[in-house]
């Protein structure tokens, strides 16, 4: 399907009314340089970017970047990329140390990732996945597929199955359909969950057949991978909403990065942005240490002052989690700012939001009598 066709499936599906966007989406410098994203002097160092790491930008995050420098520095490619850090890693989050059979990392007892495709509509240029994801990067075949389910068939412990790739609802609405339905289908499994940067990256996408699809007896949650306020335009808003109206709950999940929201503010319109959307802030991930992404990496330490920020300041429904991946495979872990502490008689100190230290049970007036 062109992008540009609204879908006849989908006449909700928005008509676009900009006429100078690119029809297509761009996969080399010399494409971004003619749009204006990236300068004659950074297209040397993008190309040499691009035989490590695959290039993407969909028409509607090329609008959005020519607007946002928040959007353009997640996906058009610099001179930075090529720096390599000591402690950088070719499988920053050990998902090679869980992985059964082809396309299944499984890693927590109760769930696992399917992976069932390695291509993604944009290239996130912080990816924690970048050696494996890639236009070329290979998706599974009918007996892989088929060899991933069945291992979710003969453990009875997986609970929940999430696809993540690679962008899952890249395969057409008929496979996802066929997956969907395998899952359902397995008694054991009581949720799916779909880890997706396509609502943002390409909202048209989200049309009546993909959200037929998706649709289940069992729960199907939608996690949209959204970094910044900006990326949630009128058109994103709508594929979200056309998901949330099927039944589909959705979630956000966000990376921390240095130059895109690494402030308090940026990350207050961003959660407000979300939860104003109907979409609940789950995650938000310290940066992978994925190879040449330093540039995006912040101390933990200013991470943790972003979330205390956050605390107070908007409501909890606002709140994602602070977490990190730990390196090896070790799972994720909340890393979020500490509000409880001991005092040396083993008295519970608690902070408020504001930075006051508070006694937990309070102190009596004659425990100070006594
Ligand atoms: C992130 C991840 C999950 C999901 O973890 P939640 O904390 O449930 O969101 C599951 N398996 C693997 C391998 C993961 O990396
Ligand atoms: S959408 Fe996810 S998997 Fe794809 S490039 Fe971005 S971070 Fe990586």
């Amino acid at each position: 399907m062109r992008r540009n066709a609204p879908s006849p499936a989908d006449p909700t599906a928005p008509e676009r009314t900009s006429s100078v966007g690119p029809e297509r989406t761009m996969r080399d410098a010399d494409a971004l340089h003619e749009a204006g994203l990236l300068a004659e002097n950074d297209v040397a160092a993008a190309k040499q970017v691009a035989r490590r790491y695959a290039i993407a930008v969909t028409p509607h995050l090329v609008e959005g970047a020519l607007g946002s420098s928040a959007i353009a520095r997640q996906f058009v490619p610099s001179a930075d990329e090529l720096v390599i850090a000591r402690e950088e890693l070719g499988d920053p989050i050990g998902d090679e140390a869980h992985a059964p059979v082809k396309g299944i990392v499984h890693r927590y007892r109760d769930r696992v990732l399917l992976k069932p495709i390695h291509a993604c509509a944009v290239y996130c240029r912080f990816c924690f996945r970048r050696e494996q994801v890639g236009p070329g990067g290979d998706a599974l075949d009918a007996a892989e597929l088929e060899a991933a389910l069945d291992y979710i068939r003969s453990h009875g412990e997986i609970w929940e199955v999430i696809l993540s790739g690679g962008d899952p609802l890249l395969l057409s609405p008929r496979r996802l359909r066929g997956i969907i339905e395998a899952l359902a289908g397995i008694d054991h499994v009581g949720v799916i969950r779909i880890h997706t940067r396509l609502p943002a990256a390409d909202p048209a996408k989200i049309d009546g057949e993909m959200v037929a699809a998706l649709k289940s007896a069992k729960a199907v949650y939608v996690v949209l991978h959204c970094n910044h306020a900006d990326e949630l335009t009128a058109e994103v808003k709508a594929a979200c909403a056309r998901l949330i109206d099927a039944g589909l709950p959705m979630l956000a999940q966000s990376v921390l990065l240095k130059g895109v929201n690494d402030d308090a503010a940026a990350m207050e319109a961003l959660m407000r942005g979300l939860v104003a959307a109907r979409i609940k802030p789950y995650y938000l991930h310290h940066p992978d240490l994925a190879h040449g992404t330093g540039h995006f990496r912040l101390p933990i330490e200013r991470g943790q002052e972003i979330l205390r920020n956050l605390r107070g300041r908007v409501s909890g429904l606002c709140q994602p989690t602070y977490v990190l991946d730990i390196p090896g495979g070790h799972g994720k872990v909340p890393i979020g700012p500490d509000y409880l502490g001991q005092t040396a008689e083993g008295r519970w100190r608690v902070a408020d939001p504001e930075g006051n230290q508070h006694d937990y049970p309070p102190k009596m007036t004659d425990d100070s009598t006594s």
